[in-house]
């Protein structure tokens, strides 16, 4: 497993909740006072013309030993209507990512999406757990996506 490197840095309240993900915990950096979940700009209000960004994942969940990968662009809804035990890991992109996934690893597939949780699939999911929430980084690719 590839250790998940968590940045320590002391986290201070916001004035409000953030404009993009709602939470309510920050880091000043430098003048800046972002939030330090998602990383948006405490202040900066996202622009209401612009529809909420879309972003494409590849979702790895687990349950018992066999991991499902798949795509979705709305994945909280998508997940929540799949029997699994844990979300592992999320992977920017679409279709074309995932169907690379599906043949990268169709020695291990079990049907359908449905793969078994080998050392290798281990190892390339623990290459994508960059923070110890998946969910996390989801917020951190909107912020991204609505700052332009
Ligand atoms: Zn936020």
């Amino acid at each position: 497993m590839t250790p998940t490197i968590v940045l320590r840095v002391k986290s201070t309240p916001l004035p409000g909740p953030c404009g993009c993900c709602g939470r309510v915990r920050g880091v000043r950096v430098g003048t800046a006072l972002l939030c330090d979940w998602c990383g948006w700009r405490y202040g900066d209000v996202p622009d209401d013309d612009l529809a909420r960004p879309v972003i494409e994942v590849v979702y790895y969940i687990r349950y018992d030993r066999r991991v499902k990968i798949g795509t979705s662009r709305r994945p909280r809804q998508r997940l929540s209507s799949i029997r699994h035990e844990e979300l592992l890991a999320f992977e920017r992109g679409g279709r074309d990512v995932e169907q690379a996934r599906h043949r990268e690893f169709a020695a291990i597939r079990e049907g359908g999406e449905w793969f078994t949780l080998t050392t290798e699939l281990r190892a390339h999911i623990a290459s994508l757990q960059r923070v110890s929430d998946p969910w996390q980084l989801h917020a951190r690719w909107t912020a991204e996506a609505l700052r332009g």
